[in-house]
């Protein structure tokens, strides 16, 4: 049977897309690798504005600040609401009001390849008239689309879940230091009173150790009280926008098609924004049988997040440079890291004298 459209990869893309496209009546198949959704490592931090998407589960804390803590241990507080939520069953949320809107699942089956219209997996051929990659970092989907512009602008991060007295839960921490976490930062997002997850990211051409010895050095020496409960790793595309991101009857949306922010490593809210467009194209391509309608997304995606992507991705360039010592990434602090109006000023004078034009 040809389904309308076959999704690649079950997590927040796949599944909102999911859950969008079933929502308008379109038949949809998303295909999952792993035996369960929501297994993505991830701090879980998302702003207040994906309520007005579909309902959300697994709501952790409620943030309103974020603590930047400067290599000197100087501290600045910026306003930063939104929540810290368990990615198991935020995403689990998404893909259950999917499959009540009438999507389809199948999980623990890996896509091994795609081809025109087929789909294939390690048991099963399926066929689509659109196959959407969100299929995260290494996606399939994309590297039949476009290569990433730069494969050497990656982060690998490592986390814990951890049990410690949390001194207020509504402040999400973030530290930088070049000792900490090279070409990153350290977060310490409360999961509640005495839960919080701490993480870092470490781009690896300037690291010295794995991402691992870094966070339990940090851990070590700040707090050393936390107990250690669960532990993942992942990579992190930095690379801003493939160049290409739709090809003939195929798209690619979130970490595969790295929207993930190169400073901030978001990547949830921009893959549920582009899922949401996404949506649009594809409706409007089957009804009007054009495959051409697809690139109505493309140009909106670079149209909406493309100047906001390439902005942090040329504060990255900065960053990667600004971690040679404590001191230079201390004067470079503020226009690197988007807790600072200094960070925004530059885009924001981009986008309204655009707005002039
Ligand atoms: C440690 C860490 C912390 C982060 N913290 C935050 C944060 O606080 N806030 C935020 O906004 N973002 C954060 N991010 C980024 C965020 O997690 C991602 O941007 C987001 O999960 C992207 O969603 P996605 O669906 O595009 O890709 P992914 O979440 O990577 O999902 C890809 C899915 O595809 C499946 N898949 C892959 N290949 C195949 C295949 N061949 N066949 C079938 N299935 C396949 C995978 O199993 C997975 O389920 C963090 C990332 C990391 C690593």
């Amino acid at each position: 049977m040809r389904r309308s459209v076959v999704v690649v990869g079950g997590s927040i893309a796949g599944s909102s897309l999911a859950y969008f496209l079933a929502k308008e009546g379109v038949d949809v198949l998303v295909i999952e690798k792993n035996n369960e959704i929501g297994l993505k490592p991830c701090a879980g931090y998302i702003p207040r504005f994906l309520f007005k998407y579909f309902e959300i589960d697994g709501i952790r804390t409620k943030i309103k600040e974020m603590k930047t803590v400067f290599p000197s241990g100087k501290e600045y507080f910026s306003s930063m609401r939104g929540f810290i939520v368990d990615r198991r069953t935020f995403d689990r949320g998404v893909a259950e009001q999917a499959c009540a809107e009438g999507a389809e699942y199948i999980i623990g089956e890996r896509v091994i390849k795609v081809h025109g219209n087929n789909v294939y997996t390690t048991k099963n051929k399926f066929e689509a008239e659109i196959i959407v990659g969100c299929d995260g970092i290494n996606s399939i989907v994309g590297n039949e689309i476009a290569k990433v512009p730069d494969a050497s602008l990656y982060a690998i991060t490592a986390q814990y879940e951890t049990i410690f007295k949390i001194d207020d839960e509504s402040v999400a921490e973030t530290y930088f230091n070049v000792e900490y976490a090279p070409g990153s930062y350290v977060w310490i997002y409360p999961t509640g009173e005495r839960s919080a997850k701490v993480g870092l990211g470490v781009v690896p051409k300037l690291a010295k150790k794995s991402a691992k010895e870094y966070l339990d050095a940090f851990i070590n020496e700040k707090i050393v009280k936390a107990k250690k409960i669960a532990f993942s790793s992942a990579p992190l595309p930095l690379y801003a926008l493939r160049d290409r991101i739709v090809k003939d009857n195929m798209l690619i949306i979130g970490d595969s098609a790295s929207t993930t922010d190169p400073i901030s490593g978001a990547g949830i809210s921009s893959a549920v924004f582009s899922s949401k467009i996404a949506c649009r194209a594809i409706i409007r391509a089957l009804e009007e049988e054009n495959l051409n309608e697809l690139l109505f997304y493309e140009k909106k995606i670079r149209d909406l997040l493309g100047k906001r992507l390439n902005h942090s991705l040329n504060k990255r360039i900065i960053v990667n440079e600004a971690y040679s010592s404590n001191e230079v990434l201390e004067s470079k602090l503020k226009e690197t890291w988007i807790a600072f109006d200094e960070y925004w000023q530059d885009l924001t004078k981009q986008l309204s004298h655009n707005k002039k034009v």
